[in-house]
Order: structure tokens, then C-alpha cells, then sequence
């Protein structure tokens, strides 16, 4: 991630480009996005042994995690499996992680799958003949299950059972094959986009919140003590707050810092080092990177602080309008950079002042109307 050919200077900190917006083919590259929310090969290895094992180890989502309790206890207390869990939102909190912790908890086994691997119905009804009694089946990005095999679920779902066809035409005949009762949990970042049947199978859905700092501290000095890494409480304040309430991003950054640490100091992670090493990754001190302030930059710009339909905002960066909505608006969101409004996306004033981009105040958007939905364009009274 180098931009070349642009000036650069710091504004309150933090390396701000003026760079030509119109030119957006510069440094952006999703392979080397360090706070991309993307599961990549090297978050691999030490994945494993850095993902929490029960829920004591799970720091954050307290809310989740009271509630979990409680129907984790019941069920256990009653010999039952668990009612069907649907978790969503942003990639990278803690979804998978909590499936697997949910099946420790139960004491029970887990098998794993994604809606775009379960392609034919053979494919399901391997995986769900393999299960035992109060198994789990995790299925992540479960938006992404074709319709043929959401209908063949929700009868497993529900009753347990599943309709095997064999043949077709009038000499089709139907086996009705007996499942154990287990427990489905679907991990998605798009609960929207889950038909109507198929959420009102789940139980218990329960939303995944955006780290606060302080949560991403605990979740990063308990990452470096398992990695063996060197770091002190200032480096771990910087790591924790520059990483988009996102413990997938603190940990890869984490793993960065320490290279950098390595090379350019004594191995020890100091806050630093810390600043030295997210600056040079182009990460700023709220941990936005280019593309993130590509993306405002964009709409300040180009469409006077919005409202911006996200299709159109999209194609002027480069990017997909699915990406955008996961993966950058959560977080421009929780800090107040971003607004979505029913006409689209509009920069706010902190935006503005963050790139230290001048503050236009427009005399015909009402964002307060444009909140309501009021399609027309009004005078403000601003
Ligand atoms: P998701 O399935 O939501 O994309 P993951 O469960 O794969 O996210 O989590 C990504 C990584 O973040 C995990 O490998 C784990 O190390 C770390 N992680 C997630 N949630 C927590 C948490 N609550 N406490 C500590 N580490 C966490």
C-alpha cells in the first residue's frame, strides 16, 4: 500500500493524502489492506490458538453472552440441543469463534460448512447425516444458501426430518429419513437478505456489535501474551484503537506491528513503534486507511456530501456495492462519519473536519428531512 507520486502531510497526526480523486487507481489493492475485515491466509495459523475456547475467554459482546448463558443452561439442564442460533454482523467479530464456543459450552460436537459450498442437496444431506444427537451445524454466510436448498432445510429445522426423493416423474418415490436433533447456527453479515421463512426458523438471533477500545485492548495484550509478543500497554492503546472495532483487524495488525517492531526497533511493541508502523501502513489514528477515506473523500467531492445512492458511489471507487456496505459503512457509521439516509449516503460534518476538508453547509439538503424520507428537495434552516 504505497502511494507514489502525491504529497503528503500530517494533519493532527495523521498522514492525510492530496491525492488527484479522480485518479483512485493509486494505492489501493484489497491483498494488502491491513484493516480489511476479509479472512486471509495469514490470519491462518495463529488463528487457531488465538481464538478464545469457551466464554469466559470471549471478551466483549456482553449482551450475546448473558443471553447465550441462559440458553445454554436451560437447554443443558433440560438434556435438550440448543434452539437454532442465527448470529449477524460485520465480518471479522467473532461469529465462527462463537459457534465453535457455543459447542463447547453444550459439550457437544460441531460441523462446519458456508451457504456457497452447499451446493446440491447431496451436499446437505451428507453433512446433516453425519451429525449425532444435539450436534451443531454451522453454516456461515447463510444469505448465501440457494433457495432449493433453504426448502429442503427448513423440514430438517424443524421436524427433523428429511425428504429423500429418488427418481423423477410420477415414479418418484419419497423416503422420509429420520435426522438427530441438532442444533443449526447461521453466521451472516447480511440479515436483511435472509428470506422470511427461513429467519423465523432461528430461535435465537442475536446481533454481534462493533469492539469498543477498551475491549480491543484486553483482545490484543491477551493475542500478544499468547504469541509471545513484547508489548506494552501503549502499544496495545495504539494497536486497540486504530482497528475499526474489529478483533480480526487487531489481531493482523498486531501481527504487523510486531514485524515492523522487530526490524525497525528491539522486538518491543511501544506506543511508538506502534504509531511508526500504522502510519507507515497508511492506517490513521481512528483506523481509517486510503480507501475508507477514498470513500468519503468520494462523496464530498464528487457529490457534495451526498445523498449518494450506493450503486453510484461504488462505481466511483472501484468497488462492489456489497463490500461497501459491509465492510466500510459499519464502522464510517459507529464513529459518525457516514449517514444512510433513504435518498443515500452522506459525509457528515466530523468527516469533513477528520480529512480537513472545509465544512459546506448546502442550502437545499435537509438531512433532518432526508432522514424521513422526503424525497423532495427542501430549502434547510440551517
Ligand atoms: P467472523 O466469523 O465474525 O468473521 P471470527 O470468529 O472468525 O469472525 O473472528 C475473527 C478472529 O477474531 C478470531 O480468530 C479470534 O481470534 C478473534 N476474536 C473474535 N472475537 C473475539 C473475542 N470476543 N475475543 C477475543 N478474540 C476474538
Amino acid at each position: 500500500m504505497v502511494i507514489e507520486n502525491e504529497e503528503t502531510e500530517e494533519i493532527s497526526g495523521l498522514i492525510y493524502s492530496h491525492d488527484n480523486f479522480s485518479d483512485f487507481s493509486d494505492d489501493y489493492n484489497e491483498e494488502s489492506r491491513v484493516v480489511s475485515t476479509e479472512y486471509r491466509d495469514e490470519d491462518s495459523n495463529a488463528d487457531i490458538s488465538l481464538r478464545p475456547k469457551d466464554l469466559s475467554e470471549y471478551i466483549g459482546q456482553e449482551n450475546v453472552k448473558e443471553q447465550l448463558k441462559i440458553f445454554i443452561d436451560a437447554a443443558r439442564g433440560r438434556g435438550d440441543a440448543l434452539d437454532h442460533v442465527l448470529l449477524y454482523g460485520p465480518p471479522g467479530l467473532g461469529k465462527t469463534t462463537l459457534s465453535s464456543i457455543i459447542a463447547h459450552e453444550m459439550g457437544v460436537g460441531i460441523r462446519t460448512s458456508s451457504g456457497p459450498a452447499i451446493e446440491k442437496q447431496g451436499d446437505l444431506l451428507g453433512m446433516l447425516s453425519q451429525l449425532s444427537e444435539s450436534d451443531i451445524f454451522f453454516i456461515d454466510e447463510i444469505h448465501r444458501l440457494s433457495r432449493v436448498i433453504e426448502e429442503v432445510l427448513y423440514p430438517s429445522m424443524e421436524d427433523f426430518a428429511y425428504d429423500l426423493i429418488l427418481g423423477k416423474g410420477p415414479a418418484a418415490q419419497s423416503i422420509p429419513l429420520k435426522l438427530p436433533r441438532f442444533t443449526l447456527i447461521g453466521a451472516t453479515t447480511r440479515a436483511g437478505q435472509l428470506t422470511a421463512p427461513l429467519r423465523d426458523r432461528f430461535g435465537v438471533i442475536l446481533r454481534l456489535e462493533l469492539y469498543t477500545p477498551e475491549e480491543l485492548l484486553i483482545i490484543v495484550k491477551r493475542s500478544a501474551g499468547i504469541l509471545g509478543i513484547e508489548i506494552e500497554e501503549n502499544g496495545a492503546a495504539e494497536i486497540a484503537s486504530r482497528s475499526r472495532g474489529t478483533p480480526r483487524i487487531a489481531n493482523r495488525i498486531l501481527k504487523r506491528v510486531r514485524d515492523y517492531a522487530q526490524v525497525k526497533g528491539d522486538g518491543i511493541i511501544t506506543g511508538e513503534i506502534a504509531d511508526a508502523a500504522l502510519n507507515m501502513y497508511k492506517i490513521d489514528k481512528l483506523g481509517l486507511d486510503s480507501t475508507d477515506r477514498r470513500m468519503l473523500e468520494s462523496i464530498i467531492k464528487f457529490f457534495e456530501g451526498g445523498p449518494v445512492g450506493l450503486d453510484t458511489l461504488a462505481a466511483t471507487i472501484g468497488e462492489e456495492a456489497i463490500t461497501l456496505e459491509d465492510v466500510y459503512e459499519p464502522f464510517l457509521m459507529q464513529i459518525g462519519f457516514l449517514n444512510r439516509t433513504p435518498r443515500g449516503r452522506c459525509a457528515t460534518r466530523g468527516a469533513y473536519e477528520h480529512l480537513g476538508m472545509e465544512y459546506k453547509i448546502r442550502e437545499y439538503y435537509n438531512p433532518q428531512l432526508s432522514l424521513l424520507g422526503d424525497e423532495s428537495e427542501v430549502k434547510g434552516n440551517e
